[in-house]
């Protein structure tokens, strides 16, 4: 078909223009807002078409109302006008008859025959009389059965008949119709029986004069009853009513003792010709009254408001679905995050072993897409070619949910035919009528851990082999439990694997278990930081192991162990053989102290001969004086004893040096004890004196005064200053220096240096050659020695006694210029004395 251009035929799918503004709107609103809608619409819907009923049935009440209206005023009309007619027509029959009577056609029998005939057809009509000007009866007829004949004389009339002067309703009537010539009606009222009724007198005019009236009597209620129409009284109630709205006659008549209802539609008519006095009133008792008393109507409000209810409890129904729908939607978006954001692999299999779901982490884990997994079947894109067969064995596996609870390690392969490590756990995948789906399977990549923890063991390994080939015993007790936490293969060789060795190596060490296991059983480490415990290490200690006949040097810490718990750590180094051997070094350094006192001795041996000689030449020259003296008889008994204690004192001064040589070279074991540095230094002088008078050297020796005391070996000190003091004496020798240079000093004080602290120190000057470059470096060798016989031991043993003092030498030599001019020991020992008693140190050289 050809298009017309600029016609646009309406596209059949594209919603019309009200709907789509309607559902632009509609997206326009918030979701809370589209939810009041939805909730609301129905409400309003059922309000208006509640509305409408109610509207509906008003109008269809008001339609009926007015129809009723309506029929009532047509019905009393019609009823009005039957009554019209009948009277009208009835008048016109009377005044008939009143002419007649006027022509005197008709005596009063014939009245009463006319009369007969006349009523036979008018059951309404009662009576009828015929009466003269002067009210007096002429003629009357009844048509009530018991008083039919003429001529009666009873009262049963006397309120049907006017008498003059006495006002009534016919009396009225009599003399309006006397006035006005014309027939006239009555206004209701009762007769003699008390039974409503109305009257026309219609007047006998005779050539122009009044001779009476013709009276015919109505019964209102006859009136009724056979002039209202059956199907009018049938519809309504028509009643008669008087000017003061009396009821006179009804077609409906009340039950006993009843009132009767008041009538919704009233229609009033006046009963013309009867005059004003006698209205026709119909009314209508509709039989819908009002919407209350409407079934149909309660009927659509209980619907409307049980759609109301219902509507309101599915609103209500509604919000909780939201409020579990939007808990719902908040947790899977909630689970999505954590599944999105997470790093652990998620595959899901269905029971067939086909994939059906993987999450974003597996698919970053193995580099292949959602696409490329999902659906897919075994073998799986991410299984290594070479391992399809073992791959496959673990998911059957899997299938059958035989996979180990801990997991499965595997190798996965990338996209990229990468490999990494990977561990898988399964779970079974359960719907929400709890039947089994699927298998959901988790994978993390384990190929770092791995990696950690092959270091981690390859660490562990390197530790455990460095600590198990440690010589040294290493163990951890816990101080609280008294376990022994850790111990090495050297303690395990000497004390097996329990903690008895721990507790003989930690000997007297502060014993923690034993305080947490105190009565009170208060923790005596409460309050006390195990940061500050683990810290007190203490010195090392050296403990003799009685069972393995062994020293260990013990080094013990507190440390925190892996678990948290305060433990302690105890290294013990077997050091038996070390010990063996410095005691072995030490007697042999204590022999070498002997042999080398011993040797300075021999060397001495010439000069000590020579001193003795001295006091031995003495006493024999004294001896032989005396001798001669005494052979002579020439000596006083005074000058004898003179020469004897002279002798004696020789004899005991030989003694002397004897003795000192004695406890020189006497070998005893090296004991420290107070001793005064004066009394150390006089008794090295005294036997140095013997050599260096030999060697014709001189001493000036200075000690300061009130020195405190020493803690020393005294002979030990004095063998050291007896070796300074000979070694100058020779170097001065062998150097033949003149008389001026051939001098030695020794100078004793106190002192005080920040890094010894208080000290004595012992200085020997002499003024020598001083001691060459390379001697100077090799003073303190062993055995080394410029001299042709000598030892080279000297100094040696100089310095490990000072040191095992723990005092120190040095030596330096003088210089006057560039020229060395001597040289200069010095060597310290450390004492107990006050900064302020000490001298400041001097450097300047002593010369003599
Ligand atoms: P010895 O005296 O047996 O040689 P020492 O150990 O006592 O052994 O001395 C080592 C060397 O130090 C001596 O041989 C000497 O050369 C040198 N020496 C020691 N004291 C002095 C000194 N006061 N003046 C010069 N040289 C000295």
């Amino acid at each position: 078909m050809q298009r017309r251009p600029g016609f646009k035929s309406p596209d059949r799918n594209s919603p019309t223009l009200p709907r789509r503004l309607f559902g632009r709107w509609w997206r326009r609103q918030s979701p809370a807002q589209q939810d009041r809608f939805a909730t609301l619409g129905p409400l309003v819907s059922v309000m208006l078409f509640l509305a409408a009923i109610i509207s509906a049935f008003w109008y269809l009440r008001n339609e009926e109302f007015e129809r009723e209206q309506e029929s009532v005023k047509r019905d009393t009309e019609i009823a009005q006008q039957q009554i019209r007619l009948r009277l009208i027509e009835n008048q016109e029959q009377l005044v008939r008859i009143a002419r007649e009577i006027v022509t005197r056609a008709i005596d009063q029998d014939e009245f009463v025959g006319q009369a007969t005939s006349f009523t036979r057809e008018r059951p309404e009509i009662n009576h009828l009389f015929w009466i003269t000007t002067t009210r007096a009866r002429k003629a009357a007829y009844s048509a009530l059965s018991f008083h039919t004949e003429t001529g009666l004389t009873g009262d049963e009339y006397g309120a049907s008949l006017p008498h003059e002067g006495k006002p009534s309703e016919p009396e009225a009537a009599f003399v309006a119709a006397r006035t006005l010539r014309q027939p006239v009606y009555t206004r209701p009222f009762n007769d003699s029986y008390g039974i409503p009724v109305i009257q026309v007198q219609v007047p006998l005019i005779d050539r122009a004069a009044f001779s009476g009236t013709l009276i015919a009597e109505y019964s209102v209620e006859a009136l009724m009853r056979y002039f209202v129409p059956a199907e009018v009284s049938n519809r309504h109630a028509i009643s008669l009513l008087d000017a003061q709205e009396h009821v006179l006659a009804s077609t409906v008549t009340p039950m006993p003792g009843q009132k009767s209802r008041p009538a919704s539609i009233v229609h009033d008519v006046p009963v013309a010709p009867a005059g004003d006095g006698l209205v026709l009133r119909g009314q209508g008792y509709r039989t819908s009254i009002g919407l209350i008393s409407n079934t149909l109507f309660w009927m659509v409000v209980a619907l409307s408001v049980l759609t109301v209810w219902m509507l309101l409890g599915t609103w209500r129904h509604m919000r909780r679905r939201l409020q579990m729908q939007s808990a719902l939607v908040s947790e899977a978006n909630f689970r999505r995050a954590m599944e999105n954001s997470m790093l652990t692999g998620m595959r899901a299999v269905d029971l067939e072993g086909r994939i059906s779901y993987v999450n974003p982490a597996f698919c970053a884990m193995t580099g292949f897409g959602e696409a490329e997994l999902i659906g897919r079947q075994p073998p799986f894109p991410h299984w290594p070619p070479d391992r399809y067969e073992e791959n496959n064995r673990m998911f059957q596996q899997e299938l059958q949910g035989r996979s180990p609870a801990g997991g499965i390690e595997v190798k996965v392969m990338r996209k990229d035919g990468t490999l990494f490590d990977a561990r898988m756990y399964v779970s079974p995948l359960i719907d929400p009528k709890g039947q089994q789906t699927g298998w959901m399977t988790s994978m993390t990549n384990i190929t770092e851990a791995k990696r950690i923890r092959d270091q981690l063991s390859a660490s562990h390994e390197r530790f455990t082999t460095v600590l198990e080939g440690l010589d040294a015993a290493v163990s951890v007790l816990s101080v609280q439990q008294g376990e022994l936490l850790f111990a090495n293969r050297s303690y395990r060789l000497w004390f097996g694997a329990d903690a008895l060795g721990h507790a003989l190596l930690a000997g007297d060490e502060p014993d923690f278990p034993r305080l947490s296991d105190s009565e009170d059983g208060v923790d005596h480490l409460g309050g006390l930081p195990t940061q500050e415990l683990t810290e007190v290490g203490s010195d090392p200690r050296e403990v003799f192991i009685e069972p393995l006949q062994k020293w260990f040097d013990v080094r013990s810490r507190y440390l925190q162990w892996t678990d948290g718990r305060l433990a302690q750590m105890l290294i013990a180094t077997d050091i038996t053989a070390r010990l063996s051997a410095e005691t072995l070094a030490a007697s042999q350094a204590e022999k070498a102290q002997v042999t080398s006192r011993l040797v300075t001795m021999g060397e001495m041996a010439s000069s000590v001969a020579h001193e003795l000689n001295q006091p031995l030449t003495a006493i024999t020259n004294y001896c032989n004086g005396m001798v001669t003296r005494v052979k002579g008889d020439a000596i006083e008994k005074n000058d004898l004893i003179a020469a004897l204690e002279k002798t004696s004192r020789q004899a005991q001064r030989a003694g002397q040096i004897i003795h000192r040589i004695r406890a020189f070279v006497k070998r005893s074991e090296p004991q420290r004890q107070a001793a005064q540095a004066r009394t150390i230094v006089e008794d090295a002088v005294e036997l140095a004196s013997i050599e260096l008078r030999r060697r014709n050297v001189a001493i000036h020796t200075y000690v300061a005064q009130r020195l405190p005391h020493l803690l020393v070996d005294p002979i030990l000190i004095e063998q050291v200053l007896l070796n300074l003091l000979k070694n100058a004496a020779e170097a001065i020798d062998s150097a033949q220096l003149p008389p001026a240079r051939r001098n030695i000093e020794l100078r004793v004080v106190p002192r005080h240096t920040p890094e010894e602290g208080g000290v004595i120190e012992f200085t020997v000057t002499d003024m020598g050659p001083g001691i060459k470059d390379e001697v100077i470096a090799r003073l303190y060798e062993a055995f080394f020695s410029t001299k042709p016989e000598g030892l080279g031991i000297g100094l040696s043993l100089c310095r490990s006694i000072i040191e095992s003092h723990r005092g120190r030498i040095r030596a330096q030599n003088l210089y006057n210029g560039t020229s060395v001019v001597g040289c200069r020991f010095v060597f310290t020992l450390p004492v107990d004395i006050p900064r302020s008693d000490a001298l400041p140190t001097t450097n300047s050289a002593v010369t003599s």
